[in-house]
């Protein structure tokens, strides 16, 4: 429970972070840690609220509200506190497979819902849970730990992310043999090409990949399913199969002067910029270098492209983001324990500020039209600016503001307006039905597919969502297959 007056005592304290001016000269994480003795401090906030929502995991208002892996906050937080850091670790890896990756990219949905939060700052959850996991590294405290025995049956899993990754870790533990097969020509899916390094050093994703590899995981490069291998193959190898292919599918913004040489996907950019840093060559990556770089779209993809064009050396850095600034403090209709809806300087917008004396962000702004000059270089974007009305039943309408229209020079445009669902060939491949937003038809908490020992997980069942919820699908659908493969199930 912490200390039972602690909340009362002690101020909420997160890392600082590393100076922003600094941190864009390199590709190195931006966080930095609390000493141990400020992190006891910190758990010790924790105010034993009898029913802690921080844990309950559940959508709320459209937005998630508490941990959705039901991490067992309240019980590390006290061992936090008490500097039994080893039984914190216990704790922590009952529910989470990953927390080296939530505890740096996770945006916390449960410090939104704990209990201190209603009239102060929350318990620093997140750092917390990032600092048990770290020293559990350092300390030599987590090694391979492969199954006892096993069952004789075999998994296939398609796609290495998160929600992949999670199901491989479960079902090796409990004992089934799985090979997870990935396109890319590394494991991780967006944690190693989509997520950029700043954010998370690709160097954790590729320790927690040798460690299940030590486990007994077998892992697949370079391999698309339904291409180099079929499902006919799978099924012929394998018991069942979960798929966990994501839910890449870019949006595009077809207006006029789309061909313009000059405007990218924000995951073609992201991709081709982290796998030349782990490559070392710039042969394909798209670099920002000296040029004003304009990023379409208002979203967390949105922010990583301008995070990673400052660091390229871009002249100047403007986001375009269709709706307004989000408001400083919590408003009626976002109540608690919902998600806080407010304004947050994320990193990215901390370091344009840094390095360009303002946050880059402009709100209520249309895109109309790219300019490109005789060579077909881009040269121009045109805007207009927007009025937002809401309506009663909570809708709203977007109009233009006449006279508004404004042109921007402009030598790189980074789209990143979103995605629109699934690999749809491959949902057709495997005969799986499909929903109206283009995701795999999969009933949560089941994850069966209408093929018989066919599983979907992650965002290929959800759509494009969290980390935090790709693992815990991962889980709950490595569940429902060992059910499905031995009548019974011991998984969580
Ligand atoms: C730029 C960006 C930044 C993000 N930042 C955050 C963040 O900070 N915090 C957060 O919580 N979430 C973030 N997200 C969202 C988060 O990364 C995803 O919700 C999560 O990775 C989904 O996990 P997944 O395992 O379902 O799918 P993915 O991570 O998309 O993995 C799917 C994998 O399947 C592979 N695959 C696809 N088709 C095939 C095939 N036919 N054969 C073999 N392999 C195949 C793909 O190559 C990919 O590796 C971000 C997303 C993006 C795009
Ligand atoms: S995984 Fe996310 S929601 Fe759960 S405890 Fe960690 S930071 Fe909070």
């Amino acid at each position: 429970m912490g200390k039972a007056t602690g909340f009362i005592e002690y101020e909420r304290k997160t890392a600082p972070g590393r100076n922003p001016a600094d941190r864009v000269k390199d590709w190195k994480e931006y966080t930095t840690v609390l000493p141990e003795k400020e992190l006891s401090i910190q758990g010790a906030r924790c105010m034993d609220c009898g029913t802690p929502f921080c844990h309950t995991g559940q959508m709320i208002g459209g937005t998630p509200s508490g941990c959705p892996l039901y991490n067992l906050i309240p019980e590390w937080n006290d061992l936090v506190y008490r500097g039994r850091w080893k039984e914190a670790l216990d704790r922590l890896v009952k529910t989470n497979n990953f927390p080296e990756f939530t505890g740096r990219v996770c945006p916390a949905p449960c410090e939104g819902s704990c209990t201190v939060a209603i009239s102060d700052p929350a318990v620093a959850i997140k750092s917390i849970e990032k600092s048990i996991i770290d020293k559990g590294f350092e300390e030599g405290w987590i090694v391979p730990n492969p199954p006892k025995r096993r069952s004789g049956k075999r998994v296939a899993v398609v796609g290495s992310g998160p929600a992949g990754l999670a199901a491989a870790d479960q079902l090796n533990k409990a004992g089934h043999l799985v090979t997870v097969f990935e396109r890319d020509d590394r494991i991780g899916g967006l944690l190693m090409y989509g997520i950029p390094s700043m954010k998370l050093e690709k160097e954790s994703v590729e320790r927690r990949v040798n460690l299940l590899k030590n486990e007994g995981i077998e892992f697949i490069v370079n391999t698309t399913i339904g291409k180099d291998i079929t499902k006919e193959q799978l099924k012929e190898e394998y018991d069942a199969v979960i798929l966990c292919a994501g839910a890449q599918t870019h949006r595009d913004i077809m207006i006029e002067g789309r061909d313009a040489d000059g405007i990218h996907l924000a995951m073609e950019y992201l991709t081709k910029s982290i796998k030349g840093l782990l490559d070392q060559t710039d042969e394909n990556v798209i670099s920002a270098e000296g040029k004003n770089v304009i990023v379409i779209g208002g979203g967390d993809t949105g922010a990583d492209c301008v995070a990673t064009a400052i660091r390229q050396g871009a002249k100047s850095v403007v986001q375009f983001g269709k709706h307004e600034q989000q408001p400083e403090v919590r408003q009626g209709s976002n109540p608690w324990p919902q998600f806080p809806n407010t304004f947050t300087l994320d990193y990215a917008y901390a370091e344009a500020a840094a390095i360009y004396g303002e946050d880059p962000r402009e709100y209520l702004i249309s895109t109309k039209r790219f300019v490109a000059d005789e060579n077909g270089k881009l040269k121009e974007l045109h805007t207009v600016r927007m009025e937002k009305t809401y309506h009663e039943d909570g809708g709203y309408t977007l109009t233009e503001i006449p006279g508004s229209e404004e042109v921007w020079s402009v030598e790189l445009v980074l789209v990143a307006i979103g995605f629109s669902g699934t690999d749809m060939p491959l949902a057709s491949h495997f005969g799986v039905d499909t929903t109206a937003r283009n995701t795999v038809k999969a009933k949560y908490g089941k994850y069966n597919t209408n093929e018989e020992g066919i599983f979907a997980a992650g965002d290929m069942r959800r759509g494009q969502s969290l980390v935090v919820w790709a693992i815990h699908e991962g889980r709950e659908a490595a569940r429902e297959t060992d059910r499905f493969l031995m009548g019974e199930t011991k998984l969580p």
